[in-house]
């Protein structure tokens, strides 16, 4: 069973919205993503619609969800909706002949906002205000911290059961299933993304997908793999060399590792978004290997496995007390394999916590 979010971290994230809602002068927003709906009012269905408003806060369901929305939803009146929810929501807001409401401009296709201001009627205006929520959600509160840190503990837990295991003669694809049933042995709810194992040359490429090709001998193999707990998800790599490394492979491992650490280090709250970044590719390209490096260091993780605070390069924005981010450089070299390191990690004011410490070992001769 899913746990109820308890009510008195919805009420502040409630309340923080209100105060986003009225420094922007819309009195009212209508919600229509799905992960945005359950951050704030705590309803876990597939299917719904809710409004946050002056005087109060509705959530439009469908008769499959009116009961578990009644036992999961706090500070929502929920309503059975037995046509179109977004129908009745507009015909509600046209009823309460509200002058001015919000609603999520990424998250509505063309059809549905043509619906919905056909349904409201012409005193209504539909402000675009998407990605309010999505800013609230980058810093997260102890409830989401808690369960963040649990789905870490629980992927690590994994990986260092199934590390001793790994061996040439193992199919890749074995070894991904092999870690996606351990995890829900354990009470994952589901995986965050597919699990990533690539080996050889094939490690090159940084989002691999499991495939019947054998681990070997001498291999690099990059392991990308996370639970999802009560929504919320991990992310964590690791990369083994299967055998004793020469001395190549071990600089470069130990390169990317050292810029991984580099890269956490600076990820703390105040500092500028783009900061963790720098402290990467410096190190890397104190090694002549920046240019190896082909992807981002990192995204925000929570309900969604990508989401803010954005890592770019040219990001200036302040990290805050409370993100959750990953921290993952990674070389890749065509014809000799890649390596990734990456770790969970909680940003505070003081040192940043890895809330993935798994093994960091790369020489494996199992
Ligand atoms: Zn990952
Ligand atoms: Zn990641």
């Amino acid at each position: 069973m899913t746990p109820d979010i308890n009510s008195a971290y919805l009420a502040i994230r409630r309340d923080r919205l209100q105060a986003q809602l009225e420094a922007r002068k819309v009195p009212a927003l209508l919600l229509t993503n799905l992960t945005n709906i359950f951050y704030l009012t705590g309803f876990r269905g597939s299917a719904g619609v809710a409004l946050v408003g002056p005087a109060r806060n509705v959530l439009w369901v469908d008769p499959r969800y009116t009961l578990q929305a009644r036992e999961q939803s706090q500070g929502f009146e929920v309503r059975e909706a037995r046509g179109n929810l977004l129908k009745e929501a507009a015909r509600w807001v046209r009823r309460k002949r509200f002058g001015r409401v919000g609603y999520e401009d990424s998250n509505l296709t063309f059809r549905e906002f043509s619906l919905l201001k056909q349904e409201a009627g012409q005193q209504v205006r539909w402000t675009p205000a998407g990605g309010i929520v999505e800013d609230l959600r980058i810093v997260k509160d102890a409830e989401e911290i808690g369960w963040i840190r649990k789905a870490c503990e629980l992927t690590v837990a994994v990986f260092e059961d199934v590390r001793g295991e790994i061996r040439p003669g193992i199919l890749e694809r074995d070894l991904a299933a092999e870690i996606e049933y351990r995890m829900k042995r354990k009470g994952a709810d589901g995986f965050a993304f597919e699990t990533i194992v690539a080996s050889g040359k094939r490690s090159a490429w940084p989002h691999a997908h499991p495939t019947s090709k054998l681990l070997e001998k001498s291999d690099l193999v990059i392991i990308d793999l996370g639970a999802i707990l009560a929504g919320y998800a991990a992310d964590m790599t690791r990369t083994l060399y299967l055998g004793t490394p020469g001395p190549r492979v071990r600089r470069l491992y130990a390169a990317v590792r050292d810029a991984q650490e580099e890269a956490v280090e600076a990820s703390r709250a105040g500092r500028p978004a783009c900061d963790v970044d720098r402290a990467a590719r410096k190190l890397l390209g104190s090694k002549k290997l920046e240019s190896y490096f082909t992807h981002s260091i990192g995204h925000g993780v929570g309900l969604e496995i990508h989401e803010k605070p954005r890592l770019g390069r040219s990001e200036k924005t302040r990290l805050g007390n409370g993100c959750v981010i990953t921290v993952e450089p990674g070389v890749y070299l065509e014809g000799v394999g890649g390596i990734r390191v990456e770790d969970t990690v909680l940003v505070t004011a003081g040192a940043p916590e890895v809330l993935t410490p798994a093994t960091k070992e790369l020489g494996f001769t199992g």
